[in-house]
């Protein structure tokens, strides 16, 4: 009891750091134990059940132990086409117990976990929070191994990545693969150029350069991002705030990773840029957990840009432009990338989506106006600012400026991150990442669109194939239904639970994928699949539910024949369940007939 008390009281009575307590909590107990949950509700000043709710809500954070050790196994589907199974075997006979368990000792826990951002490097693990890459089942037995001899996973790290993976404060195996580097992000920066230009402006002036440039939110919405500055600006405030949205949770998405790792100068730049055109005067970086292990490497390029005078006070020695960055990490869990979620989270709660109307730019951290933007938007902001509106517009297509950085990952010989410019089309992707033979492209991540080779002439782009980044590659040989379900029992995992719809929908969806796949349906039940991914799109909460059915929904149009091979074709379906006769005994004890004309189809 003392310890858990000593942990909690270091933290400030502020329930926005509710999070941070039980991360700390977590990281000394392997769990968040009872006692600790009363502990930090009489701290904060909540009820046990919202610490208890908070701690559930997170893939990262556990009422019950989790072992000594705890190994997360990424279960994204490119680990799983790189070899995950074989992977997850050696850690359980060797840790000695299932996926998902703690070892009888309490010595190892392993787990599986969405994905990690790691999908041109798998199959990939967190060990004790330190990424490993590029794991085989001899390289599983030895972490185990080594953990059960006393070797810690960060000594465990004998082979760094490359770039900045190298350097002292990340010492990380993750390597940056950048395969293309493009005319935006990766185009040479002198730094503290853009702070040092707008001080020549008004704020104003900034998001009319902004708005002129036609940049668009990079996060896969795409919304005019001085706009949104704009609007934020408009409202009458005592405070405004910046917030990076630095949680890139779909499957495949990697690219803000290393925008993370080699170019964070610029995004806080951007995000400088960001906070004298809105009015704030801090900015948050929302930091998903799974990266970590960049705090440390982050915090000093921080303290680095406030010695330059590129944030802090006076920045760019103008006596009125203040601005700083503190960085706050989730727990796990996709639905923070969700604007309004990850505001929760940032402010100490369960990530659940809020209701809009009113807007973030209305009603945001901690209930001031703010501005969420992608890692990808703010760096490109700092660049259009110094080079001009004009350069950037040049670059992309009429109705999509600028360049994108793109995930590549799946069959082919060059997975990493690529920068192109708006408007390159999906063969030319398969081109430079080496795929000729690609038989199927899930562009956008498991919420986006799964094309097939006859829609491989269309373009990057807001008006055409919209994505956040990530583009996974399917090769001759793979199943592409094992991508489906994996997508769907990913909707599954990460949903909420906030509405009926997205909580019991993909459910539903999946079992009757499932019956698909397993040549027990008819063409009713495609039927039904569609009407029902319809459904759960039209009526979920948030943007979350309203893309979960795609994997179904675009296979379905783009890969019809797959699904039409699986059904009983021309025959009448004998579903497995009769609900007439299951209810007759009941009906007959209330004298009634049963309604039911037909038997229920499964
Ligand atoms: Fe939550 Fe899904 Fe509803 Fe969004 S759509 S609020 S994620 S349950």
């Amino acid at each position: 009891m003392a310890k858990e008390k000593d942990i909690v009281l270091r933290h400030p009575k502020d329930p926005s750091g509710l999070l941070d307590i039980i991360r700390d909590v977590q990281a000394h107990f392997g769990h968040v134990p009872t006692e600790a949950v009363s502990e930090i509700a009489r701290h904060l000043k909540l009820s046990e059940a919202e610490v208890r709710g908070t701690v559930t809500f997170y893939h990262f954070f556990s009422l019950s132990p989790r072992g000594r050790s705890t190994i997360y196994l990424n279960n994204a589907i490119t680990s799983w086409m790189k070899g995950r199974a074989a992977v997850a075997k050696a850690f359980e006979d060797e840790a000695g117990c299932r996926l998902g368990e703690v070892s009888p000792d309490g010595r190892i826990g392993l787990f599986p976990t969405a994905c990690i951002g790691m999908n041109d490097q798998e199959p990939s693990a967190i060990v004790d929070g330190v990424v490993f890459t590029c794991l085989t089942p001899d390289k599983a037995r030895a972490i185990v191994r080594g953990l059960k001899a006393g070797t810690s996973a960060r000594d465990q790290v004998l082979e760094y990545g490359d770039g900045t993976n190298q350097s002292a404060l990340v010492r990380s195996m993750v390597s940056n693969n950048i395969r293309k580097r493009g005319a935006v992000l990766f185009a040479d920066h002198e730094s503290g150029a853009a702070v040092r230009k707008i001080t020549a402006m008004t704020p104003e002036q900034v998001i009319e350069e902004v708005k002129k440039s036609g940049l668009m939110g990079r996060g896969g919405a795409g919304f005019p991002t001085g706009l949104k500055w704009e609007f934020c600006r408009r409202e009458k405030a005592a405070e405004r705030y910046v917030v990076c949205n630095a949680d890139e949770g779909e499957p495949g998405t990697f690219k803000d990773r290393v925008i993370l790792t080699e170019l964070p100068r610029l995004l806080f730049e951007g995000m400088a840029v960001a906070g004298y055109a809105v009015g704030a005067k801090e900015g948050v970086l929302y930091l998903r957990s799974e990266y970590s292990y960049l705090k440390p490497h982050l915090e000093s390029v921080l303290e680095e840009l406030r010695r330059e005078h590129v944030l802090g006070r006076n920045v760019a020695g103008s006596p009125s432009f203040h601005f700083d960055v503190v960085i706050k990490s989730g727990a796990g869990a996709y639905i923070c990338g969700e604007e309004s979620a990850l505001l929760e989270s940032a402010e100490g709660k369960r990530g659940e989506p809020r209701d809009r109307p009113p807007f973030p730019v209305q009603f945001g951290y901690l209930g001031q106006p703010t501005t969420v933007n992608n890692v990808e938007t703010l760096a490109a902001a700092a660049q259009l600012i110094v080079r001009g509106a004009a350069w950037f517009k040049g670059l992309g297509t009429p109705k999509s400026a600028g360049t994108k950085l793109l995930s590549i990952s799946g069959d082919c010989d060059r997975p990493g991150v690529y920068e192109v410019e708006f408007g390159t089309t999906v063969k030319e992707l398969l081109e430079m990442a080496g795929a000729p033979e690609a038989k199927a492209v899930q562009v956008g991540g498991p919420s986006g669109n799964c094309i097939s080779s006859a829609e491989f002439g269309r373009k990057i782009c807001f008006s055409d194939l919209a994505t956040g980044g990530s583009i996974i590659i399917f090769g001759p040989e793979r199943d592409i239904f094992e991508a489906v379900g994996n997508f769907m029992d990913f909707f599954i995992e990460e949903s909420c639970g906030w509405c009926v719809p997205c909580r019991a929908g993909n459910v539903l969806l999946k079992r009757k994928f499932d019956k698909v796949i397993q040549g027990r349906a008819s063409e009713q039940d495609l039927k039904d699949l569609e009407d029902w991914g319809k459904l759960v799109k039209s009526t979920s909460r948030c943007g979350f539910g309203q893309t979960s059915p795609n994997p179904i929904l675009t296979t379905l149009k783009n890969f019809r024949g797959l699904y039409e091979a699986r059904i009983q074709k021309g025959t009448a379906f004998v579903p497995d369940f009769d609900l007439t006769a299951a209810i007759q005994e009941g009906c007959s004890a209330a004298n009634r007939q049963p309604e039911c004309k037909e038997s229920l189809h499964d």
